[in-house]
């Protein structure tokens, strides 16, 4: 495994790579790695020749500097699992080498970035959208993929691909938990043991709503129960719960709509913000 810190190196190597036809299949990651990056890699592992990981913090998607500064980092470990994950070659750019000019760019994805996380994280998917376009843009994989956990972010990664015609094929990976149901999360060590031990609740609804799916008559119904079912736990605060379109994120306002469809949800356990998922009619 070989561990790259900038991008001219990277690219000669990646350069030899593809001269032998060889496909590369890459995974961008924000370091304190996990089994829901795992399930990325392998997934990667098991279609390409070379697998790239990227490490890198991306200071310009974190609306809430707060967010950033406890954001948890031990490259150390990290070089360890990949290693041991078979990863072939591994980008931990800096700050400068990602963005060596000011960041001017602004994209536009409409209706899919006004929503959700759009709505309660300002300027979040801008961030997201300009430093996946330069990872892409350096690496230039066959295949990219991405996990379902950040369902939104997927749906905006593809737009993006799309947008800027991009030829990499997006692929989106399963939701990896806990053994209680709680999503793997960066963010679930800096929950008190009084909140990790709540916080299983967030998917047990999630699971629950999908269940009796046909007991509400509209989704409207299946928001007030799921809202009021997390306001009744008194750790956790609701941000949103939202029942959309898979491919638009439009609100479904009746089931007819159409059977695409996800629930999705954001909650405050403390100061900890948690997000999850789950897809009806599957
Ligand atoms: P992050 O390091 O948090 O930016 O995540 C890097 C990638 O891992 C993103 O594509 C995430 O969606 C994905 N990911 C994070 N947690 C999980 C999980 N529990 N299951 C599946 N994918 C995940």
């Amino acid at each position: 495994m070989k561990v790259i810190e900038r991008v001219k190196p990277l690219q000669s190597e990646l350069m030899q790579h593809k001269e032998q036809n060889k496909s590369i299949g890459f995974v961008a990651t924000m370091d304190a790695l996990h089994q829901g990056h795992l399930a990325l890699i392998r997934a990667a592992r098991a279609r390409n020749d070379i697998v790239v990981v990227s490490i890198f913090v991306n200071p310009i998607q974190f609306n809430n500097p707060e967010d950033l500064k406890k954001y948890p980092r031990n490259l150390t470990k990290d070089l360890r699992i990949l290693e041991e994950n078979e990863c072939d070659l591994v980008f931990t750019p800096s700050e400068t080498e990602i963005y060596p000019e000011p960041v001017r760019e602004q994209y536009d994805f409409g209706h899919l970035e006004q929503v959700m996380e759009g709505k309660y994280r300002p300027g979040h998917f801008n961030g997201v959208a300009i430093v996946v376009r330069r990872l892409l843009e350096i690496v230039k994989p066959d295949r990219t993929y991405f996990g379902e956990k950040d369902f939104q972010q997927l749906v905006i990664i593809r737009k993006l691909v799309e947008q800027i015609g991009l030829n990499v094929e997006v692929i989106s990976v399963p939701i990896v938990r806990e053994e209680d149901g709680l999503a793997k999360s960066s963010r679930n060590k800096r929950l008190n043991p009084e909140e990790r031990q709540v916080a299983p609740v967030i998917y047990r609804i999630l699971k629950e709503a999908a269940q009796k799916l046909n007991s509400f008559k509209t989704p409207v119904e299946m928001k007030k129960w799921g809202l009021n079912k997390l306001e009744s736990h008194k750790l956790i605060e609701p941000e949103y719960f939202e029942i959309v379109d898979m491919n638009s994120l439009q609100e479904i306002t009746q089931w007819e709509q159409t059977s695409d469809c996800i629930l999705c949800v954001a909650a405050n356990l403390g100061k900890v913000r948690l997000i999850d998922n789950i897809k009806l009619f599957s």
